[in-house]
């Protein structure tokens, strides 16, 4: 099966009308009308960011889906993607993996109401490879920055922190996981798009590398600190149940997909009453004080301190 089966009959499914079919040297993205293109883009490497017994038809969505939750961050609504495929060049790629892996896909993308732009596939001797770029559109006052957030301001999440995390346990024959829980949500975020934040918070970002080292990303853009109490970060039954044995693997893990969010104390009510229409889970943890960094207390008032905040990449 050549590469130009592959387009035609995978991708070019997935194609929408900026697209052109995926037949011309461009796809043709129109930006609606006073809005401005959130881009982002996302790299996920075999071993790295996905195992490779991950079922198939996860990879894509995966992919997708960590890249919508920066749109979400930013406030955008999705407008399209691309995607580059670098496949291992020892191993075969048959049609049933093929298909597999757009079906998962053509379900997200039908999802979250997102085409395909175009993109490329290449071979290499090495691991399996899927990247893909994302363009959402924002008005321009309503994007949400990570440097907006200001003194008195309350810090929320939505869903639940630190599942993905346990996943990646599980995974490894680390960690019960006897509902799946943990597994299916390091497989399969869960990101907050189509939620209209624009207006409401002061400072936003997606948490993905970890909750207390992207709270510091907040705090630095902002030249604030943030204060947590960890008690109140909000675990999922199956977490709960874990006890604080893995409290701070789950504030330090990665692979979450929610949403940090810095809100005037004025308008908690009308963030959650948003939250409550789009059925989004959304919790205080905090507050914005006067310093830097990431303050993280716990009912007690103890300082809890962390030797590894997060995920870094190299
Ligand atoms: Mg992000």
């Amino acid at each position: 099966m050549g590469e130009f089966d592959v387009i035609e009959r995978h991708f070019r499914p997935l194609a929408g009308d900026a697209a052109l079919d995926l037949s011309d040297d461009c796809a043709l993205l129109i930006p609606p009308p006073e809005q401005v293109i959130a881009i982002s883009t996302d790299t996920m490497v075999e071993n790295v960011h996905f195992l490779p017994d991950d079922p198939v038809e996860t990879l894509g969505r995966k992919l997708l889906r960590c890249n919508l939750s920066d749109l979400a961050a930013m406030g955008a609504t999705p407008l399209g993607y691309t995607l580059n495929l670098t496949l291992p060049r020892d191993r075969s790629f048959s049609d049933a993996w093929f298909s597999a892996f757009c079906g998962g896909l053509a379900e997200d993308q039908k999802h979250y109401n997102i085409p395909l732009l175009g993109g490329d596939t290449t071979s290499i001797n090495g691991p399996l490879v899927l990247n893909a770029t994302i363009y959402g559109g924002v008005r321009p006052e309503h994007a949400l920055r990570r440097n907006g957030a200001q003194l008195g301001d309350d810090v929320w999440v939505t869903g639940t922190i630190g599942d993905a995390a346990l996943g990646l346990l599980a995974l490894q024959g680390k960690l019960a996981d006897p509902d799946g829980t943990f597994s299916a949500r390091y497989h399969l975020p869960l990101p907050r798009v189509h939620l209209p934040l624009g207006g409401l918070a002061h400072a936003a970002m997606d948490i993905s590398d970890g909750l207390i080292q992207d709270c510091a990303h907040i705090a630095r853009a902002s030249g604030v600190m943030l204060y947590i109490n960890a008690d109140h970060v909000p675990a999922s039954p199956a977490a709960a149940a874990l006890g604080a044995e893995y409290l701070k693997h789950r504030l330090s893990g990665g692979d979450d997909y929610e949403l940090l969010l810095c809100v005037p104390t004025e308008r908690a009510e009308a963030l959650q009453q948003l939250c409550a229409a789009h059925h989004v889970p959304i919790t205080r943890i905090g507050t914005v004080r006067k310093g830097q960094g990431v303050h993280v207390h716990d009912h007690a008032d103890h300082t809890l301190t962390f030797e590894k905040t997060g995920w870094l990449h190299f």
